[in-house]
């Protein structure tokens, strides 16, 4: 503040404050987004190391912001969550991501099967697989190509209605996968007793192998243990070819990660997935 003849001008604190502002502002930027489709998938592969084919691949959000460029998806989600938009944001992601593998189909006569984030909201809404089969029909992707991404929080947030959601995706053909396997607090005792399809063991414990003793004898015990009760590994955030080669070592079924190739767009998936493992 200057003083200017024994007073001083003081600025009032506003009634918002900076950060409340920006976080308004961005906001109505995500409506504007969601009305002016600047929302874009993009797509990473997930080899099978039995076969060194690509079988899968995960639909990563994206923003493509007319200023900021794309804008990675840990900058908005959260909001997108908190403001509730994720219901319409998320269900787009969903029918995006079914089209664009028929698209794939149309084009190769054939498509990997797409893996699509949940947000705790849309998994907890109590009409989630009523609006994947909807989905579903509508697309015309056969419900064995669609797999959905939850998290062990979402899954212990309410044991008996995850029980109930996880049951109607079965009964429509859907899988589904734990992601970010390890970091949270999921017991190992709900995974025999959910129907659940796939684990995905997060990198912070790819990131350490082969070297870290502890993330290889915590890559391989979940291995085993997910193989004992049925359940498909793939392995996230794979760097190099020594992760890989040991990730195959421990018995992983399936790698995805950098090595192979980043998120990328729709027509760029096509070379992508001509890679072999
Ligand atoms: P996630 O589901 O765990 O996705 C994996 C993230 O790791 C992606 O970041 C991916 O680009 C990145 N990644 C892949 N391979 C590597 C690697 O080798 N090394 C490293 N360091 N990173 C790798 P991204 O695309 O920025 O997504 C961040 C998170 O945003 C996702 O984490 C997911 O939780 C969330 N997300 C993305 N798309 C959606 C969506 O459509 N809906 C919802 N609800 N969440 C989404
Ligand atoms: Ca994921
Ligand atoms: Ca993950
Ligand atoms: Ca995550």
């Amino acid at each position: 503040s200057k003083a200017i003849g024994g007073h001083s001008f003081r600025f009032y604190a506003p009634a918002m404050n900076e950060r409340q502002q920006r976080l308004l502002a961005l906001e109505s930027e995500l409506h504007r987004a969601l009305e002016r489709r600047e929302f874009v998938l993009h797509y990473q592969p997930q080899a099978n190391l039995a076969t060194g084919e690509i079988s899968g691949v995960e639909a990563l959000l994206r923003w493509n912001h007319s200023k900021r460029g794309l804008v990675a998806p840990n900058d908005f989600i959260p909001l997108l969550e908190e403001t509730g938009l994720i219901d319409e944001v998320g269900l787009w992601v969903l029918r995006q991501a079914c089209q664009d593998m028929l698209q794939l189909k149309a084009e190769y006569g054939h498509a990997p099967r797409v893996s699509v984030n949940l947000s705790a909201r849309q998994f907890s809404s109590g009409c989630l697989a009523e609006k994947v089969a909807a989905v579903l029909r509508d697309t015309r992707l056969p419900a064995e190509q669609l797999e959905l991404e939850i998290t062990e929080q979402m899954l212990i947030n309410d044991l008996e209605s995850s029980r109930s959601t996880l049951g109607a995706l079965r009964d429509l053909g859907v899988t589904v996968a734990i992601d970010d396997f390890g970091t949270g607090y999921c017991s190992l005792a709900y995974l025999k007793r959910l129907p659940l399809h796939v684990l995905k063991i997060d990198r912070t414990f790819v990131s350490g192998l082969p070297g870290d003793l502890n993330d290889l004898a915590i890559v391989e015990a979940i291995t085993l243990l997910a193989h004992k009760l049925d359940l498909q590994v793939i392995a996230e955030g794979v760097e190099t070819a020594a992760q890989l080669e040991t990730l195959r070592a421990l018995g992983c079924d399936m790698v995805q990660g950098y090595y192979l190739s980043k998120p990328v767009p729709l027509d760029k998936l096509g070379s992508a997935a001509a890679l072999t493992v």
